[in-house]
């Protein structure tokens, strides 16, 4: 017997067993806010979504986007939208009006759900149903349906996307990455298996939704019955609060947030209060390596446990799992530190190789379909049966990847991912701008951060400030140089190519990988 694995299932067994239980606490105080929701009513909201749909005339396979930070609404979309077959787009809400506008109209997107923050400044992205998640213009699309409304039938297909997640690349545009419910469902339960999420784990949702859906982490805690609490903004101190109130036990971060979380855990020491969590944390790590130290510290001064994962948007995103093994239970702190600092071992089901010039190659069923509307784009990356990752990397004696470097012109700052030739196409169109080539740098804060080498057109006079705020003008803030340096001349090949590892190399002496 062969039934298609959708997303639906997930909220489908979440409200089959746990109906009563808490599903969502939604973020106090925010417009539209829903509270404490059960597993009931969200399934109860997803299937309002779904009539809503049907009503404003939105056919399976059509896509429906939306602009929000964490929020049950959100949650509440990835089944509303997906489960009855339309795609979900979710985008990044710190993209600029004219990124979010372009995302918006290259999806082809009939629906645009926006959170009220970003309603004026997003006042001119439209779309032929552009509707405002405030809890009043979006009543009637959030509201629970009676427990007999069916929404039209749609017939179950895995290999139909479910989402399309637009992610940083090496071109100046974002591509939009397809991922399918099949990709979507066994991400899920690999990553659930791997963490060993249980019906008893409540989870605190630091890392943002639209970044690959929350990495699958909602699907796979939904099916689980867990509670999940929002976090709409970062902040250590107030994860800490959070963690402590509602007995939190798995969350996912980037390493920028890993970071803030410890500097919160150290106040609270240094002023003498207990830190939340001790052996009972699980926090799931990825986005970018996680120094050793940090590592070592969350084990050591928080007490919570470190599981390092490594994946793309591509590939849902899982490929690698670092979690601690029996065999690493007598090693002292640093040296598990050491031995997590790694992207670590496939996971269920992946095959991962090193190709020749070091390109980490994968073949999954997390790979994802293809980018939107780009053919050329999905047969380069997907070019002789593997996914080519961009990244590169070795694999230990004892089998445990290592990414040390990226073949792909991507920066990754604060977990989220920058196109160095979109920061260069933006300098280019500053008149003073003869040459420029955009780099990442090692950041104590953000794990990298943005630097642009610039060479002057002569006669032409602009200060590092300027190029900066010229680049916030046109530019997400995220995306944009924290600092400038004026060169002579860049070192190009005979070819004329930018010799970009050239100008990298002096910023990361003394490191034993070139990302962070
Ligand atoms: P994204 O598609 O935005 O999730 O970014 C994926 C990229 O993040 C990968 O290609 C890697 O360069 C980087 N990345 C993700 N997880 C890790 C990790 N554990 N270690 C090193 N780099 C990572």
């Amino acid at each position: 017997m062969r039934v298609p694995m959708t997303v639906g299932d997930f909220l489908r067994r979440g409200a089959l067993v746990y109906p009563k239980r808490v599903a969502v606490i939604d973020e106090p105080g925010a417009a539209g806010s829903l509270g404490a929701i059960s597993y009931g009513e969200m399934e109860a909201r997803a299937r309002g979504m779904a009539l809503a749909l049907d009503a404003m005339g939105v056919a399976p396979g059509e896509r429906v986007a939306i602009v929000s930070p964490n929020a049950a609404r959100f949650l509440i979309a990835f089944y509303g939208v997906s489960a009855y077959g339309r795609v979900l787009v979710p985008i990044n809400y710190r993209l600029n009006a004219e990124e979010i506008a372009y995302i918006v109209e290259h999806s082809g997107s009939r629906v645009l759900l926006v959170d009220p923050e970003s309603d004026a400044p997003l006042q001119r992205v439209i779309a032929e149903h552009r509707v405002v998640l405030d809890g009043v213009a979006d009543a009637e699309l959030f509201a629970p349906a009676p427990p007999a409304a069916q929404p039209e039938p749609w017939t179950p297909d895995e290999d139909a996307t479910a989402s399309i997640n637009y992610t940083s690349g090496t071109t100046a545009r974002p591509k939009g990455v397809q991922l399918t419910h099949r990709n979507c469902w066994v991400n899920a339960a690999v990553l659930g298996w791997h963490v060993a999420v249980s019906d008893r784990d409540v989870y605190l949702h630091t890392l943002p939704m639209f970044h690959c859906n929350g990495w699958g982490m909602p699907y796979a805690v939904t099916a689980l019955g867990c509670a999940q609490v929002v976090v709409r903004k970062i902040d250590g101190e107030e994860i800490l609060r959070r963690i402590e109130r509602h007995g939190v036990t798995l969350l996912s971060a980037a390493p920028a947030v890993v970071a803030a979380i410890l500097d919160a855990g150290a106040a609270r020491a240094a002023r003498g209060e207990p830190v939340p969590g001790h052996g009972r944390v699980r926090m799931v790590v990825a986005g970018a390596p996680p120094p050793s130290k940090t590592i070592e510290r969350v084990e050591v001064d928080l007490g919570w446990e470190l599981i390092q994962i490594y994946g793309l948007t591509e590939t849902s995103p899982l490929l690698t799992v670092n979690r601690a093994r029996s065999e690493w239970d007598g090693s002292t702190p640093g040296e598990r530190a050491r031995l997590l600092s790694r992207a670590g071992v496939p996971a269920l089901g992946v095959d991962v190789a090193v190709a020749g010039d070091g390109e980490i190659l994968t073949r999954t069923n997390h790979v994802f379909a293809g980018y939107w509307a780009q053919p050329e784009e999905s047969a380069a990356a997907l070019a002789g049966g593997w996914f080519h990752t961009g990244d590169e990397g070795h694999i230990d004696d004892d089998g445990y990847l290592v990414i040390a470097d990226r073949k792909k012109d991507v920066i990754i700052s604060g977990g989220e991912n920058i196109s160095s030739v979109e920061v260069e196409d933006c300098l280019y169109q500053h008149p003073a701008v003869a040459e420029v080539a955009v780099v990442g740098v090692p950041d104590p804060k953000w794990g990298e951060t943005v630097k642009a080498l610039v060479v002057l057109r002569p006669g032409t006079e602009a200060s590092e400030a300027d190029l900066i705020e010229f680049c916030r003008e046109h530019l997400a803030h995220f995306k944009c140089p924290t600092s400038v340096e004026m060169r002579a001349g860049l070192p190009r090949t005979a070819t004329g190519k930018l010799q970009k590892f050239k100008l990298r190399a002096p910023y990361w002496e003394g490191y034993d990988r070139m990302v962070h």
